[in-house]
């Protein structure tokens, strides 16, 4: 008789024993992820359904049609991602850029930066224009690097989360047209919150996340394409370098064949299908009037309270704002003291604006005046 062949014993040294998760109540008013909708957290935790099942297919078709509304667009090849902002963020670049294409990235904070990186990474030939952190970009200057540069993609940050900027979006779309390129959009910190017109405004690429202006949690990676990047997608001469993020494989499962690819984050969908039904309930127009609203509620108390903002009012982002952190105040450490005092979570400077300000969100179910006035106390009462 052979001898059976001894199991390994089985081992307890990373065996935790927990209790059930328990988090904290927290008011999230930083640069994201934001406090999601309580139907949207109802949404996510209904029981799985399949990732072809009929009903899950007929989600899909509502989830795209809802983001076309959100983003204003009719784009055909309109999807979330399963991932986070930056995994439709690489999308973007991933399917668009053959090795060698010169990508303009138009830099004025710390997201064009990472733009630059993942660019780079799909070989493209990266060439950079610059703003100083908390300043915009006007058409003269990029109709100049256009002409110079002569670049296949132009890609831009509509919201810069780091610097609390907008970025005037009026006359780049036919500037991009009049110089054949494409027009790439981070609009991360504006999808549902700040007014974004993909279409009228002629981009072609843009990407957006589930937990700022959405109220919904962090997971997927809004994504639309259209016809003019579709038409760059069908000419490329080789594979799209990333499996996972290839649109062309992704719409054989969101376009009419339903062919697997990788099983669908049911349950975030159920989330963002949620989140989406919410924004169409209440309408852009009303969702932008009041970020808008909240936003000008919060400034005039900051600066009532003699505290800086960082960036010039017309160009000063609703969703976030950079407030200058006052000399002889540790920043830090007041941010930690709201966290720990009060539940409430502000962010610091991120890159060239690290320890110089506090970053105060102000994202979808968050945006209340409630809120705003909350902050606004624990500013005047608890800042040294
Ligand atoms: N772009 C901007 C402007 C952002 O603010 C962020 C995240 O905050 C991203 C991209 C990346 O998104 P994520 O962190 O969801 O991957």
């Amino acid at each position: 008789m052979p001898l059976l062949p001894v199991p390994p014993t089985v081992s307890s040294t990373h065996r935790l024993a927990l209790d059930p998760i328990a988090t904290p109540e927290r008011l999230l008013l930083g640069p994201g992820p934001s406090n999601a909708h309580p139907t949207v957290l109802q949404a996510l935790a209904r029981m799985p359904i399949g990732h072809l099942d009929p009903l899950y297919i007929e989600l899909m078709g509502e989830v795209q049609e809802l983001l076309r509304y959100a983003w204003q667009t009719d784009n055909r090849l309109t999807i979330p991602m399963s991932g986070t902002g930056s995994a439709a963020m690489e999308a973007t670049l991933a399917n668009t850029i053959e090795p060698g294409d010169k990508v303009l990235v138009a830099v004025m904070g710390y997201f064009g930066q990472r733009l630059v990186d993942m660019a780079g990474r799909y070989r493209a030939d990266v060439v950079t224009i610059e703003r100083p952190w908390g300043e915009a970009f006007d058409l003269a200057e990029l109709e100049a690097a256009l002409i110079t540069h002569k670049p296949a993609i132009l890609a831009m940050v509509h919201a810069e989360t780091s610097t609390g900027v907008c970025q005037p979006m009026d006359g780049i779309g036919d500037l991009c047209r009049r110089h054949d390129c494409l027009l790439l959009l981070d609009t991360v910190t504006s999808l549902g919150a700040v007014p974004l017109y993909i279409d009228a405004w002629k981009v072609d690429l843009a990407y957006s996340c589930s937990q700022k202006g959405l109220s919904c949690p962090p997971g997927l990676g809004p994504f639309t394409m259209g016809p003019r990047a579709e038409a760059k997608l069908a000419a490329r001469s080789g594979k799209v370098p990333n499996w996972y993020l290839d649109v062309s494989l992704l719409n054989k499962y969101w376009g009419s064949d339903r062919v697997y690819h990788h099983t669908a984050p049911v349950n975030m969908n159920f989330g963002m299908r949620e989140a989406l039904r919410l924004l169409a309930e209440e309408g852009l127009e009303a969702a932008w009037a009041r970020h808008r609203s909240n936003a000008e509620r919060l400034w005039a108390g900051l600066e009532r309270l003699g505290l800086e903002l960082h960036v010039s009012e017309p160009l000063r982002l609703p969703t976030l704002t950079t407030v200058r952190i006052p000399e002889g105040v540790d920043g830090k450490a007041f941010s930690r003291h709201l966290l720990d005092r009060f539940g409430i979570e502000v962010g610091g400077g991120l890159g060239d604006l690290a320890g110089k300000v506090w970053r105060i969100g102000l994202m979808g179910y968050n945006s209340t005046p409630e809120n705003v006035d909350r902050l606004l106390d624990l500013f005047a009462s608890e800042l040294p």
